[in-house]
Formats: structure tokens, sequence, C-alpha cells
């Protein structure tokens, strides 16, 4: 059968893989030029582990994992250093989970997609009419399809769930906060570390690719054009004006060049949606049940999403009408639970007020205590 794909990231690269193993022609559209780089370092845990085993990944994923070797400092508004975090405290739901470069991910994935798949890049789905045999399609560059199933796992502004389930403000819920990435010119000297004043947190890390800056703000929603990137820089700088201490002053100098690498801004929202099917479309991924970034789990329900989709949807011979329940019940609850850890992440990272972040910064102390035995350098101070 015919499956059409819009977007070529976790979900959608996942996606391509299955229904293709499972014998179905596929085709993907990605409105970029090739494949979106940039991002931090995201975790493949829980299910999606054995999902990685499935697909042949799991070794490769781990050997190109991020090692968290080292603990950083963490600041004040003045720039004092207050505490020591080691993500190795919270690294992981389990010993195995593995963290890792998105770019590197979606490299594994797309190593893994057989030569059939079809690649259309620069493209996107214009029109979408689904019937009792199929959906018709009219692209952005001109050109038609028909398809037994349409996949939308084109992210959180998702085109695809627009066009068939109705508007973004229907689903989509926004959790807070504005994340922003951008990766550091390798110019000069970049200290690690993490600073907080509440509702606000900056932080440089260098997961192995070299030095990467991270902005986590709490806002009420803003009114914006998500794709002007113009706009996106003056929110960030407005956001890192509130703090003038540390190097933030560098890090706003590399936020507003619009040359710089690795450029990511977006909310941090959960896509909420009743039914992630209707008729022969279906979501996966942020563009169905985005868990929010804070919740560390969008790549996991992205990569499992896909395998339930296409597996369940095989099984039952393309007949969705079938596919849609059972599809449901094996995804339903574990998105339900990875949703709910984004409640747990944020008053880790974002502290909403002085108080909340003075308690936040006497619990890294006291894990620095308590894992003394087992990473003996967090306990030290690691200087700013
Ligand atoms: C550049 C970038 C950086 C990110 N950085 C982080 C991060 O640091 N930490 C984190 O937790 N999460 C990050 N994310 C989100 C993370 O990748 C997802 O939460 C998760 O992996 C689920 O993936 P997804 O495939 O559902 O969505 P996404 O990874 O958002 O991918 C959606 C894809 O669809 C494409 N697309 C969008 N609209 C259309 C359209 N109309 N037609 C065709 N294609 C379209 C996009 O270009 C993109 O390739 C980032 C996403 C992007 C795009």
């Amino acid at each position: 059968m015919n499956v059409l794909v819009s977007g070529a990231s976790m979900a959608g690269l996942s996606a391509a893989h299955w229904f293709a193993k499972l014998g179905h022609r596929v085709t993907v559209v990605e409105r970029a030029d090739g494949l979106r780089p940039g991002g931090a370092p995201i975790d493949v845990r829980g299910r999606a582990l054995g999902t990685a085993e499935r697909m042949g990944i799991l070794r490769k994923i781990d050997g190109q994992k991020v090692i968290n070797s080292y603990p950083a400092p963490v600041l004040d508004g003045a720039g004092t250093q207050v505490a020591t975090l080691d993500l190795r405290w919270f690294a992981n739901e389990t010993d195995e989970d593995i963290e890792i470069l998105r770019d590197r991910l979606n490299q594994i994935l797309l190593g893994v997609i057989p030569d059939a798949v079809e690649f259309r890049y620069k493209t996107s789905i214009a029109s979408l009419v689904d019937g009792r045999d199929g959906v018709d399609i009219g692209f952005t560059d001109g050109l038609q399809g028909h398809y037994d199933l349409v996949v939308g796992a084109d992210g959180l502004h998702s085109n695809v769930r627009r066009l068939a389930f109705g508007p973004e403000k229907d689903y989509v819920r926004h959790f807070g906060y504005y994340v922003a990435l951008v990766d550091l010119p390798k110019d000069r000297e970049w200290r690690r570390g993490m600073l907080n004043v509440p509702g606000l947190t900056i932080a440089v890390r260098d997961a192995g690719d070299g030095p990467q800056a991270l902005m986590l703000a709490a806002s009420p929603e803003i009114d914006y054009d998500y794709r002007d990137l113009a706009v996106h820089r003056r929110l960030i700088d407005d956001f890192l004006s509130r703090v003038d201490a540390w190097q933030v002053r560098a890090l706003r100098t590399a936020f507003a060049d619009p040359a710089a690498k690795g450029f990511y801004f977006d909310s941090v929202s959960q896509t909420h949606m009743p039914s992630w099917i209707k008729g022969n479309v279906a979501v996966i991924g942020d563009a169905g049940h985005c868990a929010a970034l804070l919740s560390g789990m969008g790549t996991t329900l992205a990569m499992v999403a896909a395998e339930t989709l296409a597996t369940t949807w095989t099984e039952c011979g393309g007949d969705m009408g079938a596919a849609s329940p059972i599809h449901h019940e094996r995804l339903r609850p574990y998105v339900e639970q990875c949703q709910a850890f984004a409640h747990e992440g944020a008053p880790i990272m974002v502290p909403a007020t002085q108080a909340a972040l003075d308690q936040r910064n006497a619990t890294f102390r006291a894990y620095a205590e308590t894992y003394v035995a087992k990473f003996p350098e967090a306990a030290g101070s690691a200087q700013a």
C-alpha cells in the first residue's frame, strides 16, 4: 500500500523505516531542504529502547551516546556559584537509557531507511481530501498523489493536523515556557554552567560537538509568527535582558547572530488530542502527542508511536477503522505517563520563585553529598 509521511525528523524517519520494512511503498515530504539540524541532546528511553532494538539501531545509538562525565556550577543572578549540578543524578529512567545528539540520531534513523523510500525536500502538503479509498493530496510543488494512508509527523505546528483535524489552538497547550538553543562560536572560551533567576534558566553545555547555549524562560503564551526568525531573536533577547552577569552579554550576541548554527526557538507545549486518527490520516510524534521538552520523552514517544501505528495498521490489513482502537489502546497510557513527566521537570529546570530556586539549589547540594561516593568530583566546587 502507499503511505505518505509528512516530516523527516524522529517521528517521520521512524515511520518511514517501519512502513517500508512492513512492505509498503513510502514517500516522505519535508518542508526544509534536508534533515533539520540542531537541538540539544535528546533521550531515547523506556519503550523506545525496544523499538530501537527492533529497528536494529540500539547498539549504534548506544555507541554514539553523550557521556555526562562532569559536574557544572549552578549560579545565581549575580553569577556567583551556589550549587553544583551533575546530570548523572537525574540521567535516566533506567540505566540503559541513552542521551544522544539529535543530529546523530536523525542520521542513524536515516541510515536504516530502505533506498526505495522516496524523499522530497522543500515540499509540503497543500491540500488533503480523504475519501473511502484513500487520500488525494496536492503538494506545494504542484504535484498530486493518492495514498492509502497519510501520516503527519510534522511536529508541534503540524500541517497535517491542521488540514485533517482542525486548528492548532484546539490541540496544542502552552506549557508556560519558551526554549531557545544555539551553537556557540568556537573563537572564544565559554564557561559551562547554569545560571538561574526566577523563571529563567541560561545554560552552557558541551555535549560533544562544541559548546551550546540553552535558554528556558517562563512566560504566558505570546502571539507571534513561529516562522519569523527575526521575531524569535528579539523575544530571546528580551528574556535574556533580565540578567547582566556571567557571560550573558556574549550569549545575547550569539543568539542574535542570524548566521549562528543550531538556532532553535519554540514554545514548550503539549499536544492533546482525543484521537490521533481520522479516516485515513494519522498524526504521530509532537504533531499528535507532544510531551513538552521538559518531559525528556518527545523522541521516545515519536519512535514508539511510529512502530505502533505501522505494525497495527499492517496487522489490520490497512483497515484504519479496525486499527484505530488498537493503536490508541497500545499507545494512550504511555503517552499520558510521558506527558506527566513534564510537570516534574519544570520545577527542577526553571524554578518559578526565589524560594523555589533556593529549595532546588539546596536539593542539588544534598544530591552532591548523597552521590559523593559514586561521583566524588560532583561534591567539589566545579568552578564557574
Ligand atoms: C531543529 C529542531 C531542534 C530541536 N531541538 C530539540 C531539543 O533540543 N530538545 C528537545 O527535547 N526537542 C527538540 N526538538 C523537538 C524534538 O525533535 C521532538 O520533540 C521529538 O523528537 C519528536 O519529533 P517529531 O519528529 O515529532 O517532531 P520534530 O522533531 O519537531 O520534526 C518535525 C519535522 O517536520 C517538518 N515539518 C514541519 N512542517 C512541515 C510541513 N508543513 N511539511 C513537511 N514537513 C514539515 C520539520 O521541518 C521537522 O523536520 C527539536 C526539533 C527541531 C525541528
